[in-house]
């Protein structure tokens, strides 16, 4: 396995203090495998069952909660059909753990026993509960304010969870800090080449689901953007393989107060106009693999798109009557999808799947809040 920048073309041995290129760009990993049904390990029904595609053997899995394919559940957006991941259902109770298992075994590997990672919240909370499971020291932080329900999470798999106040990079920095103030090594996810490669597992579960086919659109909330690039490279590698004959249409959503992806796909200055969100997790004011993401998009034909507050709250609701907990976060794909029905950019009767990134649990409080508003967006 080679690290490698597509700014560029540097390749790098991976080491453990090695999670971005010289000139400021992100590391990929090198290898394009290719994968099919014939690839599938049958009798494993955890996210290593598609360990052909992963960069690390499934020999060197130490630290496993042996993660279930997620549930693809129907729902209605409107009178519209789609399907619905439900990633809520991770072991921790995001998506982030098909990362942070990937991340955390191959750091494990390398002698790695003390992490520090700072997060909105989700990532985190994957961090510390892996980090439980393998015996390793874990030091979260976040920001200040964070959802009560992460931060308590986080404690409670024996973390430490410090709250920083400041901005979005104070947060990174002082975790960036803690070799130095607690002899930690940091993991920086959204630049970790691993963490994308764990989230690629996503791809794979949705295409044995969708009966080993491609959806029509896969609609996502986009902060970083590492579950739109995870999805790529599953995707990717299954129309390498020959196992589907076209990429699902990858759509990013963003919330109108933060959208530099948008901006950025629309060749638009980026300007960010609000920092206050229901989407806490999506927070984020610049992608660490922007330009790369916003190619892969394109190729798959899809697109991003923002919705605003109020619809975000409306989707909560819709989803809720549905059955549905989730994460504020996670309704802004649903606010997405019935937006994009709406500008008939994706259609009735295509298989559209959204996913719920978060588990509603997570923001209890925040939610609680919402529901005093008496804001009832049906
Ligand atoms: C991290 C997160 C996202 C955004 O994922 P990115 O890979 O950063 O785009 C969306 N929803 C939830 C609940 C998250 O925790
Ligand atoms: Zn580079």
């Amino acid at each position: 396995m080679k690290y490698i920048c597509k700014q560029c073309t540097q390749e790098y041995t991976p080491t453990p203090q090695r999670i971005r290129c010289d000139c400021g760009g992100a590391l990929w990993i090198d290898a394009k495998p290719r994968f099919s049904k014939a690839d599938i390990i049958a009798h494993d029904f955890t996210m290593w069952r598609y360990a052909k595609a992963y960069p690390i053997d499934k020999a060197e899995i130490n630290i496993a909660f042996n993660e279930t394919i997620t549930p693809l559940a129907t729902a209605k957006i409107g009178q519209v059909d789609i399907l619905v991941k439900m990633d809520s259902l991770m072991p921790t109770g995001s998506f982030k753990d098909r990362g942070a298992a990937m991340v955390i075994n191959h750091l494990y590997a390398q002698g790695i026993r003390n992490i520090s990672e700072d997060s909105s919240g989700n990532g985190g909370s994957a961090y510390a509960g892996y980090a439980a499971k393998g015996g390793l020291i874990c030091n979260i932080f976040v920001p200040a304010g964070t959802s009560l329900g992460k931060t308590v999470q986080t404690r409670m798999y024996g973390a430490r969870c410090f709250e920083v106040a400041g901005t979005r990079e104070d947060v990174a920095q002082a975790a960036m800090n803690s070799s130095v103030t607690h002899d930690s090594h940091y993991v920086g996810h959204n630049w970790h080449p691993l963490f994308i490669e764990g989230v690629k597992s996503i791809a794979y579960e949705i295409w044995e689901q969708c009966g080993y086919r491609a959806p029509d659109n896969f609609i996502v909330p986009a902060g970083n953007g590492s579950l739109l690039a995870g999805a790529y490279l599953g995707f990717i590698e299954l129309l390498r393989g020959g196992a589907i004959d076209k990429l699902p249409r990858l759509f990013g959503v963003q919330m109108t107060g933060i959208q530099p992806f948008v901006q950025q796909f629309n060749n638009e200055k980026i300007t960010i106009d609000a920092t206050d969100t229901l989407a806490e997790g999506i927070k984020i004011q610049r992608s660490s693999r922007m330009s790369e993401i916003i190619e892969f998009v394109r190729e798959s034909k899809g697109g991003f798109i923002t919705v605003s507050e109020p619809e975000i709250k409306a989707a909560l609701h819709m989803m809720g009557k549905q059955g549905f907990f989730i994460e504020p976060t996670s309704a802004v794909a649903f606010a997405g999808i019935k937006r994009l029905l709406e500008m008939q950019q994706i259609l009735a009767g295509q298989v559209t799947v959204g996913i719920i990134t978060g588990n509603g649990l997570k923001a209890t409080q925040t939610l609680q809040a919402l529901m005093a508003d008496g804001v009832d967006g049906e």
